[in-house]
């Protein structure tokens, strides 16, 4: 009973492991057949034609509506299916390839491009192909239509003529080319399957673009293989798959790619959906640059200008360094040459115990107050630096004893007391040394030598006084006040009658007729009596106001020439005409002319006397004026030869009436003997190249005897009659 019993036990356990055995072996062992059944199927597609057929940009791998459909359909049919791009231009060509087994998408069997026949599977799905315009012209009938289509849709073309054989088809290798085409009017309508349209239409530039939904018709989407044993197997047992596929999936699956948003944004399309904003965007961009090169270019220069300064500048009292000082005085004295100026040099004689008893800071500040009261009394025309220390030179106007006073006052005076007036037992004590600038520091300006100058002139106050000024060149000072007093008084005394006319008669001595007079000016001076010309002319001349005078002078003589007309005594006088009136702004020959007119003269009764170092030195306006004067009937003559360094040469040159020698030029030095000799010669040659001749400052009757003898008659001098005043001159 027992040993039943454990058998049947035995029994249950064997059976309840088999069972089990069964159960968990089952799924394995079908696994297996199964996986020996599912055959690899290599699908070529193309890959441009999103959402039929593309890439996920995300995965890399080819997906789409067909994708999904031949997926489903070679599943059912026991098919694993992996998808490769097709590389060739069309649909035709992948055909032929051994590498694809099935290639996508056919509307019907074609011809491969080796001239092979295909096979196609059934019909996955009805793909409606729609045509688009660019919405401008309405389209002809579809048979007489010119389309363009995409190369790669070959087989699609194929399909269409023999839909609609009248049809023109243009194919181009991308969406772009075929989009520019219908643009430009090459074709009347893009044909391409409607779910791609869907993607293609979402790019920014194509919205102008119009579905025709009118001209839709529809094409198989189907597998195809070379007509072979196996490509029919494979056709055979794909089409059992496809018939497994339900309607709704196939509905699903084309809803499901042709709702999402595909179509990716590139560049472009950005640029042209937001034009404005780009370009309002590039604008600001631009304009920020500009204004940030502006603002950086700004900067520097402020930042050179900086430097310039400081280099130019005295950081410590913002007075020119010595530096900026010799720069600005050369400008100045270049800018100003009739200014007359002088330079100082001063210095603080205890400037070290004022450092050590009230420190460094007090002496700053104190050479900071000075800096800052001198400027307050220096002119635009001025300069001042702060060579180093307690040491600085100026650069004035030399406005005479009065305004050396008030400076000194002003300046030098409050910075004396510049610690007595801060309660402080100190007084401040300052040498200064003046050098006045000569002419010649005009023309050859050299700051550094002046300086030199005025720094001797110092020298000499620290070694004998306490402190004040010392001049370096005292009669240069003087002069100067002079020619400031002359040449500022010129207009008063003109207005006034202080400058007149004095005449000195020229005489024929062989007749002892009078022949001619020379006008020379006078200067009677309300407070420095009768000044001779040789005192105020060349400061005249060097201030450029010698013109002024000169025309007074002319103007009178005419005036004088016009009443001896009327009284019946027709006169000629010589007028002196100086250097610096012969300009090229400056008509002289009109000038003259037009006074003959104004007081009614002729020609022949002014006699112009030019220096022969005029003609010197600017010799083609000397000879212009002078050739222009004699075609006027005026007679020219020239002054003082024989003081040129090159009389001999002018004499050839210049087409001058009259020669006028200085005889005490040539014998009141040196060997008068000699002097003799070389007047005999030069009136001799005079008088061989046939020209006239006078000479001037003979004094003595020999003198007057000796000439006679050499040839020469007509004669002016002192022995004959000295300068006179106009009523003295009319008396004779
Ligand atoms: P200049 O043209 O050679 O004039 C002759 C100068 O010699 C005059 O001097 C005259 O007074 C002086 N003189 C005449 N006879 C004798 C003499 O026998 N012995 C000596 N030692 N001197 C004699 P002044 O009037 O002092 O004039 C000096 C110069 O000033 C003139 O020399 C002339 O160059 C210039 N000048 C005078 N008046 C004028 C003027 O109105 N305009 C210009 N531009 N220059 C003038
Ligand atoms: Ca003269
Ligand atoms: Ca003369």
């Amino acid at each position: 009973m027992r040993s039943v019993r454990k058998s049947k036990l035995l029994w249950s356990v064997l059976i309840f492991i088999f069972v089990l055995f069964c159960c968990l072996a089952a799924p394995i062992l079908s696994t297996a057949a199964g996986a020996d059944k599912s055959e690899e199927l290599t699908v070529g597609v193309p890959v441009d034609r999103c959402p039929v057929f593309y890439v996920d940009p995300d995965t890399g791998e080819i997906v789409g509506i067909g994708v999904d459909l031949m997926r489903a359909a070679a599943e059912h049919a026991g098919y694993s299916v992996t998808f490769k791009s097709i590389e060739e231009e069309s649909l035709k060509e992948a055909l032929d390839n051994p590498e694809y087994d099935i290639v996508m998408p056919f509307g019907s069997a074609i011809t491969s491009a080796s001239g092979q026949k295909s096979v196609v599977s059934d019909n996955l799905i009805q793909t409606p192909f729609t045509l688009v315009t660019d919405g401008k012209r309405d389209i002809p009938l579809l048979n007489e239509l010119r389309v363009g289509m995409l190369t790669s849709l070959g087989g699609a073309a194929d399909t269409v003529r023999e839909l609609y054989p009248g049809i023109e088809i243009v194919f181009y290798d991308d969406m772009e080319d075929a989009v520019d085409a219908l643009r430009d009017g090459k074709v009347d309508a893009l044909l391409h399957n409607s779910y791609v349209w869907s993607y293609v239409l979402q790019k920014p530039s194509y919205s102008n673009l119009v579905v025709q939904p009118a001209a839709m018709f529809s094409m198989d989407f189907r597998a195809g293989a070379l007509d072979t044993p196996r490509g029919r197997e494979i056709i055979e047992r794909l089409n059992k798959g496809i018939a497994h596929i339900e309607e709704t999936f196939k509905q699903a699956v084309v809803l499901d790619y042709t709702t999402r948003r595909l179509y990716k944004y590139d560049l472009s399309d950005y640029i042209y959906e937001y034009w404005l904003i780009v370009l309002l965007g590039t604008l600001l961009l631009i304009a920020v640059i500009v204004i940030f090169i502006f603002r950086w270019r700004a900067l520097r220069l402020e930042q050179e200008k900086r430097v310039r300064w400081l280099q130019e500048h005295d950081a410590l009292t913002g007075a020119l360094s010595l530096k900026g000082f010799r720069k600005k005085v050369e400008k100045l004295l270049r800018a100003n040459p009739d200014v007359p100026y002088l330079l100082t040099y001063v210095n603080i004689k205890n400037f070290k115990f004022v450092n050590d008893s009230f420190g460094m800071k007090a002496g700053d500040e104190l050479l900071r107050y000075w800096v800052k009261t001198t400027k307050v009394t220096l002119s635009e025309n001025e300069a001042m630096c702060r060579i180093d220390s307690d040491h600085l030179a100026v650069l004035r106007h030399a406005g005479g004893d009065e305004r050396l006073r008030k400076d000194d006052e002003e300046v030098v005076g409050s910075v004396r007391n510049y610690f007595l007036d801060r309660g402080k037992e100190h007084r401040v004590q300052i040498c200064g040394g003046i050098y006045v600038l000569t002419p010649e520091d005009y023309h050859n300006i050299d700051v550094d030598h002046m300086l030199d100058f005025a720094r001797v002139a110092e020298k000499k106050v620290r070694a004998t006084k306490k402190d004040g000024y010392e001049f370096y060149n005292p009669e240069q000072w003087e002069k100067g006040k002079k020619v400031a007093e002359v040449v500022g008084r010129l207009p008063v005394a003109i207005s006034t009658g202080e400058i007149q006319v004095w005449y000195q008669p020229q005489v024929n001595y062989r007749t002892g007729e009078i022949t001619g007079v020379e006008a020379l000016s006078r200067w009677n001076h309300a407070k420095l009596g009768m000044i001779p010309p040789a005192d105020f002319i060349p400061e005249l001349e060097e201030s450029g106001l010698i013109y002024d005078l000169d025309s007074y002078v002319w103007e009178k003589v005419c005036q004088d020439l016009s009443r001896w007309n009327k009284q019946g005594i027709h006169r000629s006088v010589s007028v002196n005409l100086s250097r610096s009136d012969i300009r090229d702004d400056r008509d002289i020959p009109g000038h003259f002319h037009d006074l003959m007119e104004k007081y009614e003269l002729s020609a022949d009764q002014f006699r112009i006397e030019i220096t022969e170092t005029a003609f010197a030195e600017k010799p083609e306006l000397l000879i212009g004026t002078t050739v222009r004067l004699r075609e006027l009937g005026f007679q020219v003559e020239m002054d003082d030869f024989g003081s040129g360094y090159s009389s001999l040469h002018m004499l050839k040159e210049v087409p001058v009436d009259r020669i006028k020698l200085d005889y005490n030029f040539l014998t009141s030095k040196g060997d008068a003997e000699k002097g003799n000799t070389i007047v005999a010669y030069i009136v001799q040659m005079v008088n061989a190249l046939g020209m006239e001749m006078i000479v001037e400052g003979v004094e003595t009757a020999e003198q007057a005897d000796f000439l006679l003898s050499k040839g020469c008659s007509e004669m002016q001098g002192y022995y004959f009659y000295r300068p006179m005043c106009v009523e003295d001159f009319e008396k004779l």
